[in-house]
């Protein structure tokens, strides 16, 4: 299986001021695109020749679990994002956040916190555990909350390549700006 860098569901400079289409030409074009290239080298002779993206990011390790895993958590890290603005969770998905985090505003907090305490590298995620409740957790480097039989919902990827064109050193400014490219409504139908 030749795995392809998908396309954007938004303009480059659709994200703008939060993530510049500067940051978009490098971190989509050059890092997404890079993990995309080295898996396609990485896999050819291996058990994962016909195995999907979820299928190698559950079972390898090294430099094939680390490339899958990235690609797979950019895509899910672009598509959580519209060009759309100030939509906010709803329906079913705001009662979950209410119940297991208190409020939104309290969810939004606590994410914040763990995004910008994750020491080095790495991803805050909003996941569904096997309780069918909401948590956060982080991950570092590549890891990715599916291998912990957890259901990712909204990611934010914390790596410098991320926000240093537009925030250099500021993670929080970054991980506080995060909301407002948030596409509430994608993240509300991930919940399935
Ligand atoms: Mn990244």
């Amino acid at each position: 299986m030749t795995f392809q860098l998908p396309s954007l569901p938004f303009a480059p400079d659709a994200l703008e001021p939060v993530i510049s289409a500067r940051t978009i030409e490098f971190h989509y074009g050059k890092h997404h695109q890079t993990y995309v290239t080295k898996l396609n080298s990485l896999v050819p002779g291996t058990a994962f020749e016909n195995s999907t993206l979820e299928e190698i990011i559950l079972k390898a390790e090294g430099g094939i679990f680390n490339n899958a895993a990235q690609v797979w958590n950019h895509t899910f890290y672009w598509e959580g994002f519209s060009a759309q603005r100030g939509t906010v969770p709803s329906g079913k998905l705001l009662e979950m956040i209410n119940r297991d985090f208190g409020s939104l505003e309290a969810f939004k907090t606590r994410f914040q916190e763990s995004a910008i305490n994750q020491f080095g590298s790495g991803w805050a995620w909003l996941v569904i555990n096997a309780e069918d409740k909401l948590a956060i957790v982080t991950t570092g480097n590549a890891a990715n909350p599916m291998r912990d039989q957890l259901k990712p919902i909204l990611t934010c990827d914390v790596w410098e390549h991320a926000y240093y064109l537009d925030f250099q050193n500021r993670r929080p400014d970054y991980v506080t700006a995060f909301w407002q490219i948030v596409d509430w409504d994608l993240i509300a139908k991930r919940l399935g």
